[in-house]
């Protein structure tokens, strides 16, 4: 059986950021705890009923490195216990709150990836964006965590922030390049409801739409520039650090969410924990969102990857043909630059990227939903 990617969800950050709706709460190194234990019951739960091996483990949030070197160990250590974990294991890190000694322990208990939330490496624009520290922690973060072995490491940056031009993008870009990051995330805003930047968008001074574009082409260009793949609309990376994990969420493979607002995909069915860290810690089961793996979905999330929708894998995961229409469709977006065909598979270009929601939705209508 095909091994599945395990995603823990901790949700505690030490503030909110003003733009931020993932579910996450303030609590104190008790709470901390009382919630490690609460993941390792559950993953405990899940392994005797499910009996699957997994090859990748995510820690996400909220704010992992919150939970401290000692929390976040014992989970990685329960993951390999009870899953069989053999391969990428993730954590997110908050340069902000990272305690000493923490990326040894992690490292020791099998870390072997870490996700620094970088953003922006211009100062002013970290403090709008809520981030507690400068982009000199940041660098002190990833040193430390080089020097407990790990050096597969991805920075998040973020495009379309209030104030961002081209020149303080490339200061932010040049600061992932000197620091030979492997892996970069790079997400635009997006206002998301309930968010203090949502309710005040007027007052924020936002790039527009155009030059949210030109950000995005000038990050595509300068890392691609780089050696780096831009083998994800958002993210890139040198050859051989593609996210593993997040690889299996754009292939449609099954993963494991543990956690309040963490979401599963195992045997045909999604189902998630509602967003109540009570909840989830007095034992909740999660909660049914129907079947998952239809055409449309995979058509949706094959094509956010550079490889795009490759004929065979299509064939062989539903059985039939693949439809002609949507080659048709490609080659004639292709025409435009926004996509390529080839014998093997159909994909969208760098610039279809950026135009990626129109250019999915002509490709899906061709397909039995
Ligand atoms: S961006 Fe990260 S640190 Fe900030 S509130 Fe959201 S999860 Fe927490």
């Amino acid at each position: 059986m095909k091994k599945i990617g395990i995603y823990i969800h901790a949700p505690f950050c030490r503030s909110k950021c003003p733009y931020c709706d993932f579910y996450s709460e303030r609590a104190d190194s008790r709470d901390h705890d009382e919630y490690t234990l609460s993941v390792v019951s559950a993953m405990e739960r899940y392994s005797s009923e499910l009996r699957r091996e997994a090859d990748t483990l995510y820690l996400g949030g909220g704010t992992p490195s919150l939970l401290g070197g000692k929390n976040v160990a014992l989970i990685i250590t329960a993951a390999k216990r009870l899953f069989n974990v053999d391969g990428e294991i993730t954590v997110e890190c908050n340069p902000s709150c990272i305690e000493d000694g923490f990326f040894d322990m992690i490292a020791e208990a099998g870390a072997n990836r870490a996700s620094i939330g970088l953003q922006s490496a211009v100062d002013s624009e970290r403090r709008q964006l809520g981030r507690l520290s400068d982009a000199r922690r940041v660098a002190e973060v990833i040193e430390a965590s080089r020097s407990a072995g790990i050096d597969n490491i991805s920075l998040d940056v973020m495009l379309g922030i209030p104030k961002q031009t081209p020149e303080s993008l490339a200061e932010t870009l040049e600061f992932c390049a000197q620091a030979s990051i492997p892996h970069v995330s790079a997400y635009m805003l997006s206002l998301e409801e309930g968010t203090y930047f949502y309710k005040n968008a007027d007052r924020l001074d936002l790039p527009d739409e155009d030059m949210t574009a030109r950000l995005y082409e000038q990050c595509g260009d300068f890392l691609c520039g780089k050696g780096y793949v831009n083998y994800e609309i958002s993210n890139f990376a040198l050859p051989g650090f593609e996210s593993r994990h997040n690889l299996k969420y754009w292939s449609c493979d099954e993963y494991l969410g543990i956690g309040p607002a963490a979401h599963s995909f195992i045997d045909g069915k999604r189902f998630y924990y509602p967003r109540d860290r009570r909840y989830f810690m007095d034992g909740g089961e999660p909660v049914s969102d129907g079947e998952g793996g239809s055409r449309g979905e995979y058509v949706m999330l094959r094509l956010r990857l550079a490889e795009g929708l490759v004929f065979a894998d299509y064939e062989k995961r539903y059985g039939e043909k693949f439809p002609s229409g949507a080659v048709d469709a490609a080659s004639s977006l292709a025409a435009d630059g926004l996509m390529k065909v080839t014998d093997r598979a159909i994909s969208l270009t760098r610039r279809g990227f950026l135009l990626s929601n129109p250019v999915i939705a002509r490709i899906e209508e061709n397909f039995i939903m």
